[in-house]
């Protein structure tokens, strides 16, 4: 149910996010999205393909998010008569109209835009790519995919890239309405997590943390992530998820994400310690608890929301008075554009307000 539920939901959500991001003040609302944060190669961006269901990031064992991706996925009815692979495309915002049906295409496009600005030597950079994935398959939220956590300079790196980095990460997490997946790999001590480290600065009580556990396929022989996923090692409010990604090996050899969450959901078939821990184990469960967890956090944060944007609204009114009757100003404009979300937030409430009782026990 709550999968039904999100989908009524978010699409309000999505929409207010174009409109801010055409007024150029999207940073300055603070709208739920989910960021993945964590050291380079703990396997963020691995995590984000797998809850998309399609593969279009570049992965790799070496510095492959350079740029911040803002990937907003948008859920879109199944077309009876669509041709195979023509009902998911994805579109970036540096390119309007072009549809990308081609999912290898949208990865280069992202090495291609990232080059362009970070150049083409592991340079970083905190502007934004912007893209949308259209699919009948996904759940209606918005993932940003950012630059790991790395210590030592390399290419054209400044010399003080980890502060930079943090500094870009956190620009992201610190905002009340950001879902934080701290990704960390089961194969190093949780204690050492970058990702935990900067999810508590920015959200020191955890109440939007779920922290997410990668490559508990590789663990030291003898070892195993059960007291990680059940947070005796570093308690969590909203706990954590082991995950089983594609190795490099996989990525090498294109093995599909079908085969890889088949592969996933057989081995902790086969691994008697995660038994009785289904809850907390794989891909789709991480995807049935953000659902749950972005619902939550819509309707707390939803007035406070609400209220903001009335207060932008009567301010640029006042403004629009002063101009006098220059009707095509920038202030009308603006006032156009507020007035529509201000009908969105309503409609937002009425969605939210409506379906109080199933979200109480989604
Ligand atoms: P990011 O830098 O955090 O975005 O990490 P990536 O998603 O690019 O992954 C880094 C490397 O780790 C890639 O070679 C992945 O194939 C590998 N990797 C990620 N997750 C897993 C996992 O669960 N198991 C295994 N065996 N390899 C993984
Ligand atoms: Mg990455």
């Amino acid at each position: 149910a709550a999968g039904a539920i999100g989908s009524s939901v978010i699409p309000i959500v999505n929409k207010l996010q174009d409109i801010f991001a055409q007024l150029g003040s999207s940073s300055t609302i603070d709208l739920p999205q989910v960021a993945v944060v964590g050291s380079q190669s703990s396997g963020k961006s691995s995590v984000l393909e797998a809850l998309v269901g399609r593969d279009f990031l570049p992965r790799g064992s070496d510095i492959c998010t350079r740029r911040p991706l803002v990937l907003q996925l948008v859920q879109c009815p199944r077309r009876q008569e669509a041709v195979e692979g023509m009902d998911e495309w994805g579109e970036f915002l540096h390119l309007p109209g072009k549809r990308f049906y081609d999912f290898s295409e949208i990865r280069r496009e992202i090495q291609a835009e990232t080059d362009r600005e970070a150049g083409g030597n592991k340079g970083v950079s905190d502007k934004q790519i912007r893209l949308k994935i259209f699919s009948p398959n996904v759940l209606n939220i918005t993932l940003v995919d950012l630059p790991g956590i790395t210590k030592v300079p390399v290419g054209d790196q400044p010399s003080d890239i980890e502060a930079r980095i943090r500094t870009m990460i956190l620009s992201y997490i610190k905002h009340k309405t950001c879902i934080i997946l701290a990704v960390s790999p089961a194969n190093a001590d949780l204690a050492n997590s970058d990702a935990l480290q900067m999810a508590r600065l920015a959200d020191p009580d955890g109440s939007r943390t779920i922290g997410v556990i990668t490559k508990l396929d590789i663990m030291d022989r003898g070892t195993d992530a059960r007291n990680f996923l059940l947070g005796n090692v570093i308690p969590l409010r909203l706990g954590y998820v082991g995950v089983v990604n594609r190795s490099q090996q996989d990525i090498n050899f294109n093995r599909s994400i079908k085969d890889a969450l088949a592969f996933e959901e057989n081995f902790f078939r086969n691994q008697p310690v995660y038994h009785g821990l289904s809850h907390c184990c794989g891909i789709p469960q991480l995807a049935k608890k953000l659902n749950q967890i972005l619902v939550q956090h819509i309707k707390v944060v939803l007035p406070a929301l609400k209220s903001r944007i009335n207060t932008q609204l009567v301010a640029v009114a006042k403004e629009h008075a002063a101009y006098g009757d220059v009707a095509e100003s920038k202030a009308g404009q603006g006032v156009k554009l507020l007035n529509i979300l201000t009908k969105y937030c309503e409609a937002f409430s009425s969605v939210l307000e409506g379906k109080n009782e199933e979200l109480s026990t989604a």
